[in-house]
């Protein structure tokens, strides 16, 4: 894919979560392309990791470390878009939690990691994201990480789907809320992704990825670069039609009816 936007080189992309994984792939795959990246990960050390690579060949990139959370820490990571870049031009709301427990046995302290990381880091980053780009009178984009588990249903995942369904609500109610101030918002619904978190789930027996695979219609998990692809065409203009929606990438899992 062609990695060019036709919008305004002013300002930074945030990616939260953006110390590993499928996050750490979207920083990457923007800064490589020109993009200005913050990386906003509670893993001091792997937020700080990303940055530096990416700085060394010489990419534009900061490291925030913090937890998307505290409302204070959610500040003061835009604020540093503000000292770096010129501020924030898009928001990848990647951070998240997931579990897999049966609902009897699940903790509350457990229950609330996922309702305080998917959905109060979600509209915290959002807010703040909203208010900086309607004050400062710019076009922007969000871009919520949800999952097909936002769409469809698995057991023992009470915490995980619920908060990833609340995910996709929340980017409609913000795509009608912004939209005439130029702001579209966007949600991505991942199948199985690969993973360092999935790799070791499957080396542990705790997924079985042959099951898994079977289960999908194109046969195998998806890769982070397969999700960056459509994190970068989503923040270009390419889709500037496009808001409001949440777009599955996941090898055809959620329609599959028949399996
Ligand atoms: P990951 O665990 O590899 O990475 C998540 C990152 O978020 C980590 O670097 C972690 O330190 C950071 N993080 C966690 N809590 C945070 C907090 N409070 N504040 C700031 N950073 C925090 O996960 P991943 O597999 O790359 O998943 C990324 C997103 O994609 C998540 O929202 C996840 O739910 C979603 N997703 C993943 C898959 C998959 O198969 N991997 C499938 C569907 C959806």
């Amino acid at each position: 894919m062609q990695k060019q936007r036709q919008h305004s080189e002013r300002g930074a992309v945030v990616v939260t979560g953006g110390g590993s994984g499928i996050g750490r792939t979207i920083a990457e795959q923007f800064a490589r392309a020109g993009e200005a990246v913050i990386i906003f990960d509670y893993n001091k050390a792997a937020a700080e990791q990303v940055a530096s690579d990416l700085k060394i060949t010489g990419y534009r990139a900061a490291a925030f470390a913090g937890s998307v959370s505290d409302e204070a820490d959610v500040s003061a990571a835009f604020a540093l878009a503000d000292t770096c870049f010129d501020g924030v031009k898009t928001l990848i709301n990647n951070a998240g939690v997931s579990g897999n427990c049966p609902t009897i046995e699940l903790s509350l302290a457990e229950w609330q990691r996922n309702i305080d990381v998917n959905l109060t880091g979600v509209f915290l980053c959002a807010r703040e994201a909203g208010r900086r780009l309607i004050k400062a009178g710019r076009p922007g984009v969000i871009i919520n990480m949800a999952s097909m588990y936002g769409v469809v249903a698995a057991p023992n995942r009470i915490a995980y789907c619920g908060t990833k369904s609340g995910v996709v609500m929340m980017t409609k109610t913000l795509a009608l809320e912004w939209a005439s101030a130029g702001i579209r918002v966007n949600g991505i619904a991942p199948g199985y992704v690969h993973t360092a978190l999935t790799q070791e789930l499957i080396e542990t027996g705790r997924l079985n990825a042959e099951a898994l695979n079977h289960r999908t219609p194109l046969g195998r998990f998806g890769t982070p670069e397969e999700v960056a692809d459509l994190a970068w065409f989503l923040a270009s203009d390419q889709s500037r039609f496009i808001t409001g929606q949440v777009v599955g990438v996941d090898g055809g899992w959620s329609a599959n009816g028949y399996l």
